[in-house]
């Protein structure tokens, strides 16, 4: 199913299919939101979410966000006290009731990176300790352990637990890794694959509807990186407003020309995977290259490592090795075919490998 055809089918069935599965499970689903290694932007970007918006989701749509601790008052009191859950449970806070006690677990969301390293004198996963438990410090690497298990659907939201993101990226030295890396590790079984949605931030309303379409009892057909394929099944370049100035050689010089071409400026939108120039962002008002910034390749998997970067010289993208250049691009892509065979041929020549499989390349260093 396209992007198109899902967004119209769920935009305006997805309150309606909170309630129905909030109604099947007694009248909550209960979400535990685990922050891992990440700058929490994920959480801000879902504040942005507009079908529905987020407090419409927790507050009247059956969606009990036991754990979320960016949206939690000091006390813990969003979502667990309503849940029925007292300070007389196994532990002093829900994130704790859902990991090691009976709380039910119906959605884990991960925001961050695992991360899986052994500082000195410590111990795996030391790196991310998030508090104790009996006595005993509790790592997040332990928490997504027990909570994927327990959990019906896993959904790794944004770039970080999908991909790595910046933790895992150059020059990593806690072994940060992607969520389903971790949970092999560790040989963790989930009910379901783990579903992954990338980006720096993730879209907060390709969330809100991969997890309408699991709460309805069937899970999205995803790509061989565990992407829903309704997002991530073509390229910006493909569907981006600039194309007309792509393919009639109209190169931007500035980031402020309202027109032209970022090509030569670095853009990544001919070799990242996303429905950004399709549904936008922010209920359907833009995105960046619309916006006027170019693409980084946020979503992409070897993000912020080459050839995704934002913060490497433009020059990088300049695809020499076609023995095309900024002048003559234009004029080849006119051509037709040739135009096609040249973006293909920039996405090779940009990837160590096609970008389906660059995520293997992101290893320690
Ligand atoms: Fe748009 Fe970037 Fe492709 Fe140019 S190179 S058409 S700005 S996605």
């Amino acid at each position: 199913m396209g992007v198109g055809a899902v967004v119209t089918l769920y935009s305006s069935e997805i309150k309606r299919v909170f309630a129905q599965a909030a109604a099947q499970g007694g009248g909550k689903i209960h979400l535990i939101w685990l922050n891992l290694a990440s700058d929490t932007g994920c959480t801000i970007s879902m504040l942005q979410a507009s079908n529905p918006d987020l407090i419409e989701a927790v507050e009247t749509l059956g969606v009990s966000a036991d754990f979320w601790k960016a949206l939690m008052t000091p006390d813990y009191d969003l979502g667990w006290v309503t849940a029925g859950y007292t300070e007389e449970d196994l532990s002093q806070v829900p994130l704790l009731n859902a990991a090691f006690g009976s709380a039910p677990v119906d959605i884990l969301v991960v925001e961050g990176t695992p991360q899986t390293g052994t500082p000195t004198g410590g111990s795996q996963g030391f790196f991310c300790t998030t508090g104790s438990y009996n006595g005993s410090p509790v790592t997040g690497y332990e928490l997504l352990q027990k909570l994927a298990t327990k959990a019906s659907y896993v959904v790794a939201i944004g770039q970080c637990s999908s991909f790595g993101g910046i933790p895992a990226g150059k020059g990593n030295v806690t072994g940060a890794v992607t969520v389903t890396d971790a949970l092999s590790a560790a040989s963790v079984a989930t009910k379901n694959p783990v579903i992954n949605i990338p980006g720096c931030p993730a879209n907060p309303d390709w969330t809100l509807v991969t997890l309408a379409t699991v709460l309805q009892g069937f899970s999205p057909d995803l790509d061989d990186q565990g992407r829903p394929m309704a997002f991530f099944s073509s390229y910006i370049h493909d569907n981006c407003p600039r194309r007309d100035a792509y393919d009639g050689g109209q190169m931007a010089k500035t980031f402020d020309d309202p027109v032209g071409c970022f090509w030569d400026l670095g853009c990544k939108g001919p070799i990242t995977l996303s429905a950004c120039a399709k549904t936008k962002w922010n209920s359907g008002t833009s995105f960046c290259t619309q916006a006027g910034p170019l693409c980084y390749g946020c979503m992409h998997p070897n993000f912020p490592d080459s050839p995704t970067s934002g913060f490497f010289t433009p020059s990088e993208l300049t695809p020499t090795l076609l023995g095309l250049t900024v002048d003559n691009v234009g004029e080849v892509a006119i051509a037709g075919a040739a135009g096609v065979l040249a973006v293909h041929g920039v996405r090779r020549s940009l990837g160590k490998k096609e970008e389906p499989e660059a995520s293997e390349e992101k290893t320690p260093e």
